[in-house]
């Protein structure tokens, strides 16, 4: 073992003591970690003045009480949270999770993430993230709404344009958004366009800023792939979920030439053989807000599966865009046993360590979420710029930011894997990259 591996293995093992029980986290700073070591050997001042232990604690946690009236008058109990991580290099920016499976490991995790993923953007945020662990399936929108405002009661006093600006992930979208800045905006008599991101078109919100994280996955797929001689142009797509990542990933796949044969849902997924029609599948997942199985009562050829993984598919390209751990060691060696060549992440940490390592091992191009999904909030840091300015820009002169962003994050993610003699693990660029810029506004702005 050298020093290094030492000093990094007892950072980790006191984060395991003092953050128990929150498993997610301790997998997203242990790939980091991992990472560090490289740029710790070369430039061990990265360890000075405590950085590595500071930037594995939130700068602030906030764990509140969201008490709720159903429609049938009983009062719920859910728990919020937001915690924010690094506002370093901005304010904190970073989406709102409403989902059962939400607490405080996972929104460290996501937070943690999203320090790295914001960085890489290179525009100017801070990284953080928040939410609950109310269900939104099968509530009305009534009792939505009636959530999102007691959530806000709480969360307003914590956020501002200057200092932390939610938007959406899973569960959290327009609509969603749009309950939560009523509340805010009544709660402050302000209307402060900047504090969330995510809105709706005529008051303050961005064009492309619904499609970015898919769209963003597959720039930064396309270059990857440009990278190695080859392009989407009849490739064989599968992508996970039917969410709003998904959705757009689907359609920007298919827009450059790909056939994208499969999709799913936490029910199970779907077979299209021939492509998917994008406005069917929106149709069913945005406005009926329906299972995928009913997408194949409308079509013909396609099939639904829910006895099996969707990872059991043959493809070209396998885009995760469901949600964290849903692509096991297991699934990674079917994707590469049947012929998988490039793996980009739309959703967060959706790969296990074990399927990163067997990709890594057979050669697989792999983009980490980090990279590939950092299209959503790069879009939000444009929402902000359009708000700070009172602007609003054209759909094309946005979507040619995005692609630009996402053409910059690629070209440094491989560049920086390169120059630590690790060319073409971008796991290891992306990391590398979205630290030092960090670490380097860190150290400079002192031991706070
Ligand atoms: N939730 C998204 C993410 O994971 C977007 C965050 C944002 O737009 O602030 O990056």
């Amino acid at each position: 073992m050298t020093q290094v591996d030492e000093q990094v293995t007892e950072y980790y093992n006191k984060l395991l003591q003092r953050n128990a029980g929150e498993p997610e986290f301790h997998q997203a700073v242990r790939e980091v970690l991992d990472s560090l070591k490289i740029v710790l050997e070369k430039d061990p001042h990265y360890a000075d003045y405590g950085l590595i232990q500071r930037l594995c604690e939130p700068e602030r946690q906030v764990i509140f009480r969201v008490p709720w009236v159903s429609d049938n008058n009983n009062v719920h109990v859910s728990r919020g949270f937001r915690v924010q991580f690094n506002s370093a290099l901005g304010p904190y920016k970073g989406g709102l999770r409403f989902h059962p499976s939400v607490n405080l490991g996972i929104i460290k995790f996501l937070g943690f993430e999203q320090i790295f993923k914001n960085s890489l953007t290179g525009l100017p945020i801070g990284g953080g993230k928040g939410g609950s662990d109310f269900n939104p399936k099968g509530r009305s929108e009534g009792e939505i709404m009636r959530f999102c405002q007691s959530f806000m009661t709480e969360l307003h006093r914590h956020i501002g344009e200057q200092t932390d600006v939610p938007a959406g992930d899973i569960g959290v979208g327009k609509r969603e958004i749009g309950f939560l800045f009523g509340q805010y905006r009544r709660l402050t008599n302000r209307h402060e366009s900047g504090v969330l991101t995510g809105k709706g078109l005529s008051w303050g919100g961005s064009l492309v800023r619904t499609e970015a994280t898919g769209y963003g996955c597959v720039y930064l797929t396309k270059e990857m792939m440009k990278e190695h001689g080859e392009s989407l142009d009849g490739a064989e797509v599968i992508v996970s979920g039917s969410g709003n990542v998904a959705v757009y990933a689907i359609e920007k796949a298919q827009e450059l030439g790909a056939t994208v044969v499969g999709f799913s849902d936490s029910s199970g997924w779907v077979h299209t053989p021939n492509g998917v029609d994008v406005e069917l599948l929106r149709d069913i997942k945005e406005n009926r807000r329906e299972r995928v199985s009913a997408y194949v009562e409308e079509t013909t050829g396609d099939t639904f599966h829910s006895d099996s993984s969707i990872w059991s598919l043959a493809a070209d390209v396998a885009l995760p865009c469901a949600t964290q751990n849903e692509l096991t060691g297991e699934h990674a060696r079917t994707l590469v046993d049947n012929g998988v060549k490039y793996v980009a992440e739309g959703a967060n940490m959706p790969s296990t360590p074990e399927a990163i390592e067997v990709f890594r091992e057979k050669g697989v191009c792999f983009a980490p979420g980090k990279a590939a999904n950092a299209g959503g909030v790069a879009t939000s840091a444009l929402e902000m710029q359009q708000n700070a300015t009172r602007d609003s820009w054209s759909f094309d002169y946005t979507d040619e930011r995005l692609h630009q962003i996402m053409s910059n994050i690629f070209r440094v993610t491989a560049d920086t894997a390169a120059e630590y003699d690790h060319e073409g693990n971008y796991v290891i660029g992306a990391n590398i990259a979205g630290f030092r810029k960090v670490a380097d506004a860190m150290l400079a702005q002192g031991v706070i």
